[in-house]
Order: structure tokens, then sequence, then C-alpha cells
């Protein structure tokens, strides 16, 4: 994709002030589908089921089929709008919201439209530096997902140049909310940054409450930007672009500072921003149009008639609210003093988005340091490294075994380093990774002195030294058994024994 002319975005952001906006939609973690009794692909270890084995007459929409509501989805959406500090309403419907698409077999996606389900909350969310910002909600409302289509044979993996497509309809009928805020302003030059921070804080919302895997690489997260600015002094909002599936952390960020600096050059030309969606391209940090949108999208939003109003009784709010874990800020001061972190090393977890990975970790057993210095660390160079989410690369508790490996001496830090690779190569569990590649530290002594009598045996000079007391010159024999071993000794016993040997 060819990169549009842009505008620096210091300079744009003299001239302009950004306006944003996101629509985040959550796949809930229910065992079963928003309207029918198949199970739910995004419920834990529903993954990666074979294409439109997931499926009822209900999510294809076939005649006779009726939809049914299923509660655990209304009580996690509820807790959801509690948790974003939403109202509840006392009678919310759901609509039809119509339009063809082959990833739709009923022609209709169940939405809601006038009466969601939770309305006007807040959440806070905090910068990299601790600055904190209030990010208005407008609604979270509940609806189903549609299928998904996988376009054959082009390059790009759209529709454009495929020469065929696929349908799974496995997603189709997955429980979601979708949260959408209010215009937000004020944001400036750290618009993009809140934009990542924003996303971040309803991950960690969402997992918090435990009613998603919140996996952005999975989709069961997924994020639309809207962008717009409005020259300085102007009351108007601008026109705005919608950015969609923006689907990590860090292209929220990217596609937020792009779309600024596109459109500030385009108005700065006398140009005018077309409303329309527009697709995020990861390789290129680009983005590039979709499909012209109208304020009043005509879906033919109309009240659903197979299905009653949604009435949650005041009780069952209220009981879903007292049962609300701590807000995320609250847990994070608990979590510093807890763990005993300075403020630059919580700040190094926190911004790298890696909290709750550190969490699970120590719950697993990991110690702290440990958990932070693996995934602040390796892992998220080897994330860097091939543009992935540290959270898609391995889980929690295989960090903790990995930690727990490393104390108890079966691996160095550097071999720990190689089972990690193996781990993310999909290679098994930490344990699995050290018997099949071999890569235990040789604790055995009788194997450790039988290198070192060598290596002694072969440098007479150096032997000389040390029984002189020049210590530092075991060195070189520490190197020569470290060499013969691999590197799958411990370096700090081999000393102990070269030391013990040469002075016998
Ligand atoms: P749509 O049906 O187009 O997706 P929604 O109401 O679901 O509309 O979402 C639109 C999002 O864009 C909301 O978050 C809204 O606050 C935001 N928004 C509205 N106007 C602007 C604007 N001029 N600039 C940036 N964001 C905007
Ligand atoms: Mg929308």
């Amino acid at each position: 994709m060819a990169k549009a002319p842009l505008m620096d975005f210091d300079k744009a952001l003299e001239l302009y002030e950004p306006v944003l906006g996101f629509e985040v939609h959550v796949e809930l973690s229910t065992a079963t589908k928003m309207f029918s009794d198949a199970p739910n692909p995004a419920a834990p270890g529903g993954h990666g089921a074979e294409p439109n084995t997931q499926i009822t007459p209900v999510d294809l929409g076939l005649p006779g089929s009726l939809p049914v509501v299923n509660e655990q989805a209304v009580k996690y959406s509820i807790s959801l709008g509690l948790a974003l500090g939403c109202s509840i309403a006392e009678s919310s419907r759901f609509a039809r919201k119509n339009y063809f698409y082959p990833d739709l077999a009923k022609n209709y996606q169940i939405s809601q439209f006038d009466e969601p389900i939770a309305f006007e909350g807040s959440v806070e969310v905090e910068l990299e530096d601790g600055t904190a910002f209030t990010i208005p909600i407008e609604r979270a409302h509940m609806e189903e997902d549609a299928g998904k289509l996988t376009h054959v044979g082009g390059s790009t993996g759209r529709i454009q140049g495929a020469e065929y497509s696929l349908v799974d309809y496995n997603r189709a009928g997955v429980p979601l909310v979708e949260i959408v805020t209010k215009p937000i302003v004020g944001a400036e030059g750290r618009a993009p940054e809140l934009g990542k921070a924003y996303v971040s804080t309803i991950r960690d919302i969402v997992r918090s409450l435990g009613i998603s895997e919140a996996r952005m690489d999975r989709g069961n997260l997924r994020c639309d930007a809207n962008v717009s600015l409005r020259p300085r002094g102007q009351e108007k909002f601008g026109t705005r672009t919608e950015t969609k599936n923006v689907n990590s952390f860090r292209a929220v960020e990217r596609a937020v500072r792009y779309e600024i600096q596109r459109q500030a050059h385009i108005l700065s030309q006398g140009g005018t921003i077309t409303q329309e969606t527009r697709h995020w391209h990861e390789d290129t940090g680009t983005t590039s149009p979709g499909r012209p949108k109208s304020d009043a999208d005509d879906y033919r939003y109309f009240p659903e008639p197979d299905l009653l109003p949604v009435q949650p009784s005041a009780e069952l709010v209220e009981t879903l609210r007292a049962a609300l874990p701590e807000a995320p800020s609250a847990h994070r001061r608990r979590l510093k003093e807890a763990w005993g972190f300075t403020d630059a090393e919580f700040r190094d977890v926190v911004n790298g988005g890696l909290l709750v990975e550190v969490e699970e970790t120590v719950a697993a057993g990991g110690a702290p340091a440990q958990a932070r210095k693996w995934w602040t660390g390796e892992i998220t160079r080897i994330a860097n490294a091939t543009s992935a989410e540290p959270a898609s690369l391995i889980a929690p508790l295989h960090v903790s075994e990995l930690i727990a490996l490393v104390e108890s001496g079966t691996l160095t830090d550097r071999l720990a380093r190689q089972v990690l690779e193996g781990v993310i190569a999909g290679e098994g569990r930490p344990d699995d990774v050290v018997a099949a590649r071999g890569l235990a530290v040789v604790s055995d002594d009788t194997a450790l002195l039988a290198a070192i009598d060598e290596a002694l045996a072969s440098q007479p000079d150096v032997l000389a030294k040390i029984k002189d007391g020049k210590v530092q010159a075991a060195g070189a024999i520490i190197g020569a058994v470290m060499k013969a071993m691999k590197g799958q000794a411990d370096a700090a016993r081999v000393r102990e024994l070269v030391l013990e040997r040469a002075t016998q």
C-alpha cells in the first residue's frame, strides 16, 4: 500500500486538534453462543475448531429456528457495563441490523440500537508517564458476531484480487459486547498513546472480570479507531474516518498517529476528508480506504420480533455490582506494593501491556522479579522482532515453569533462553523442550570433573598459576570446561570444582 503524503506530527498538532472515538468489540467466553446452544469458539479452549462444526440452525438463520438469549452473556454484559461505570437499563431491547454479506447467513445481525443494556459511563486510563485521563463511554451493547471469511488467492488476503472466498460460520452468533466511547477531546499530542492505553485498559477490565479471553491476536478484542481533526479555534468536529480492526495495542497507537498525519496533510492542502471506513495495514503501517459511511447508515434497524426485552431485576444488578473485582487502577497500586517493584520497573510492565501476564506468572508460582525480567526482557524482544504481542507467544504458566527450572538449577539463564525459544516455536512446555533438545544443566559432578581434569592437564601453566594463588587464571579453565559442556553447566559450580581440583 503506497504511503499517502503525511504532515509532520508536531506540525499537525499545531494546526489541528485531534478528536478520537473508539468502538471496541469484546467476545464473551460463555460456554454457548448468544442465541443458540452451539459451543462458543471464544470459550476457553474453544479456539481452533474445524470450520463449520460449531453451528446450529439458529446460527445459520435456517427457517423455523428461533433465538434464545444466553443468560450468562447478559450477566457478563451487565458486569462489564458496571465496570465501565455505566448505568444499566431497566429494560433494553435487541434490534435487527439488516445487511447482506456472506458472513451473515440470516441477512441481519441481532444487535442493540436505541436501547442498549448499558449507557453513560467512564473509564480511567493511565498514560505511560502516569498521567490520568478519563474516557467518556456512550454505551455498551450486546450483539452477535458474524462468521469469518477467508479470501484465497490474492496477495493481500483481502477480497480484492482473491480467486475465491471461504466462509466459516463457527464465529456466527458468538456473544459480543460493543463498547462505544463518546468523542474524546483534549488528548492532543498524546492521542495515539491514549488510544493504546484505552484499549489496553479495556482488556485489563475484561480479563479481571473473567468474561473474555481478551486476546487481540485471536480477535477476542477488536478495536475500530475513529479519528478526526478540527482546525484550532473551530468548535465543530471535523469529518472522521473509522479504521477497522486494529488488532494490537501498538497498532492502535500507530493507526491513530498515521490518520492524524494523513488527514492533516489533506486539510492543509485545502482538501476534504471523506467519511469512510479504512483498513489498517500492519506491514506498511498505513491505512487504505474501505467503504464510504454516512452517519445514518441505512441498516433499517427495527426491534427484534423474536426476542423479549431484557429486563434485569435491580437485585441481579446489585448482586453483580457487589461481585465486581477491584478497579484496574486500585489493583495496580496493590500489585506494585506486593511485588516490591520500583516505579520504573512497574511502569515497564504496565507500558509493555504485561501486567496480566506478570500477575498470572506470579500466581502460578514465579518470583515477581523473575516474571518481570522474562516478560519485559526476552519475551518482549522476540515479540518485537516478529511483530507479535508478547502474550500471544507463551502462556504465563509456562513462563513460571521456566523460572522454576532456573531456580532449581536445571537451567542456566542462557539455557533457559533456548528453552523459551523452543516453547515459543511450539515444541511444547519447558520440560518437554528441555528433554527434546537435551538442554538441562550437567549437574553431575563426575562429568564436570572429567572435563576439568582434561582442561587442567592440557593447560599446565594455568594450573601452576592457580596453585600459586592467582585465582583469576581459573577463568581460562572454566571457559574450556563450559565449552566442552556446550554451555550446559553451571559456571559457578564449575569454578568451585576447578579451584578445589587445582589446589588439591
Ligand atoms: P458507527 O455506526 O459509525 O460505527 P458509532 O456511534 O458506533 O458509529 O461509533 C462512532 C464512534 O466515533 C464513537 O466512538 C463516536 O464517539 C466517535 N465519533 C463521532 N464523531 C466523531 C468525530 N467527529 N471525530 C472522531 N470521533 C467521532
Ligand atoms: Mg459502530
